[in-house]
Formats: structure tokens, sequence, C-alpha cells
């Protein structure tokens, strides 16, 4: 018998109404639906009237029911994999179930559609040609600020995910890593009924959220542009390994080491200001 089609695919991040016709067609035809949580994803597949059983799949059952799922497909049926909102894999699961997929040989079919991090930077008004999807950063206060210092010199647009209980330092951190004065943009709820799209310079857009309750609900993206200029970002990373090996190194040193490994000006480190 021919092996199924695993089938991927995206649904809505907030409005029921953005599922493909085609989405829909898919998920009533496969055997299951291995969704990330079944009670989640029933009122949108009810909505769509698609009467199919459901899988639980998530990260605590993924790597354990994979090779289930693959052995399915192969004798013949075809499954479908959603996730709660947008687009799986995208800080979602089902990374381990499409790698199995694959490596049984199976064909892995996308039925794409909504994703916050897509949706946000089509309308950020930010440069789009060239970005980097960070996702969720880490929970962690001093691990969230490493991560941003890392980034600060990133010349593409930042596209992170952020949560309600959170932006309000996220924010704060970025404008210590990145500036009070980078651009940003805080997309909020998007394609649900509050949803908000605000620009600004980091300062401004961390000052709005902190004074306005509103801002601080619901689901973000937040995106913050790159470093304009590849000398720009030789310094701000001149700077980041000049105070760090200034822990280790007389600042003479320091500052040689960091300019080669940078790409910086030697003068602009050594007895410049450090962030
Ligand atoms: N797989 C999803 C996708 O394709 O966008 C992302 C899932 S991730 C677990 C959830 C995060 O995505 C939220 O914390 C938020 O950062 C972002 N997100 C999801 N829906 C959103 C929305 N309607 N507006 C803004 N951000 C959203």
């Amino acid at each position: 018998m021919a092996a199924g089609i695993l089938y991927v695919v995206a649904t809505p991040i907030g409005n029921l109404a953005d599922l493909s016709p085609r989405a829909v067609e898919t998920l009533r035809g496969v055997a299951a639906i291995c969704a990330e949580d079944t009670r989640h994803s029933r009122p949108l597949l009810a909505h769509h009237r698609i009467e199919r059983p459901l899988i639980a799949l998530h990260e605590h059952n993924e790597s354990e029911i994979s090779d289930k799922l693959v052995a399915r497909i192969l004798a013949g049926e075809s499954l479908a994999l959603i996730s709660d909102a947008g687009t799986p894999l995208v800080s979602d699961p089902g990374y381990r179930l499409v790698c199995a997929a694959r490596a049984a040989g199976i064909r892995v079919s996308p039925l794409p559609g909504a994703c916050a991090a897509i949706a946000a930077l089509s309308v950020a008004g930010l440069a789009s040609d060239r970005f980097t999807f960070e996702g969720f950063l880490p929970a962690k206060p001093a691990a969230r600020r490493a991560r941003l210092v890392q980034l600060a010199s990133e010349l593409r647009t930042l596209v992170f995910y952020e949560s309600s209980h959170r932006i309000e330092e996220m924010l704060a951190d970025a404008r210590v890593a990145f500036g009070d004065a980078r651009s940003a943009v805080i997309a909020r709820e998007l394609t649900k009924l509050f949803e908000t799209v605000l620009d600004g310079d980091l300062a401004s857009l961390h000052a709005r959220v902190v004074a306005e309750a509103d801002q601080r609900k619901g689901e973000f993206v937040v995106i913050v542009a790159g470093v304009g200029d590849d000398t720009d970002a030789k310094l701000i990373e001149g700077r980041r390994l000049y105070a760090k090996l200034c822990e280790h190194l007389p600042p003479s040193q320091a500052a040689k080491l960091a300019a080669e490994l940078s790409g910086a000006a030697r003068k602009a480190l050594y007895g410049g200001e450090v962030d």
C-alpha cells in the first residue's frame, strides 16, 4: 500500500476565518489531526465543520509518539499536523515528527497560512528584505539580556515573540542593549479585536507600554530595526568585546584584540565610551 502524506497545516492566529479553503478541505480528508492542545483546536475545527479524530502532540509526548504516527502514515493513512495558532514548528511543536517522517521517506506537504512573525513584518514598515527570526527570548533576565547584547550589532531586522507578562521587561532590556533611539514596532493581538501596531523608538514604545495597561495585554511580536550601517555594527560589536576583554586584559591589549575581532577602529574603542 502506498504511504500517506503528512500535511503541516497553518491555522489562524486569532481570526477563525483565516483558514484557507484548501486547508479546510485537507483537514476534512485526513485520517486524524495531530493537535498541540486538542481542547484549544476544537472550536476552530467545529467552526469549519471539520470532524476528524484528534491526537494530542505536544513537546512532552512528541518524541514518544512520532514513530507510531510515522508507522500509520507508512501504512497508508494521511495525517495533518496543526498547532494552537499559526504555523506549526514556528515556536511550536512538530519538529521531531517532521524529521521522523522525512527520515522515513514520507511526503511532508505544507498548507501555508498565518504566522504571527510574518504578519507583523508585513505591516511594520521596517526593512523586510533581510530579517532574523529570534522567537522567544530566554525567560531568565540574565540570559535574556545577554542574548539581546549579542544581537545589538545585527544588521538585519530582528523579530521576537513575547508574552504579556514579560513585554515590559523585554522592552526595558532592549533599550539597554540596542539604545533608546533604535526604531521598533510592537504588533499586538494581530487579526483580533484589539489589534494594535505601534511604531517609534524603543524609549517611546517602552514608555507607552509602561503607561498604558491595555498595551500590556494579549500576544506580541516585537520587531527591532537592525543596525543601519556596517561601520556602526562593527563599533557596537567592538565595544561589546572590549568591555568583555577588559575583564581579563589590560585596556590597550583588550582594545587591540577587540578591534581585530570586530573590524572596528582601535581608536574608537580604547579610551572611548564603553556600553
Ligand atoms: N506558530 C505561531 C506562529 O506561526 O506565529 C507562533 C506560536 S508561539 C507559541 C505564540 C506567540 O506568537 C505569542 O506569544 C506571540 O508572541 C505570537 N503571536 C501569536 N498570535 C499572535 C497575534 N495574534 N498577535 C501577535 N502575536 C501573536
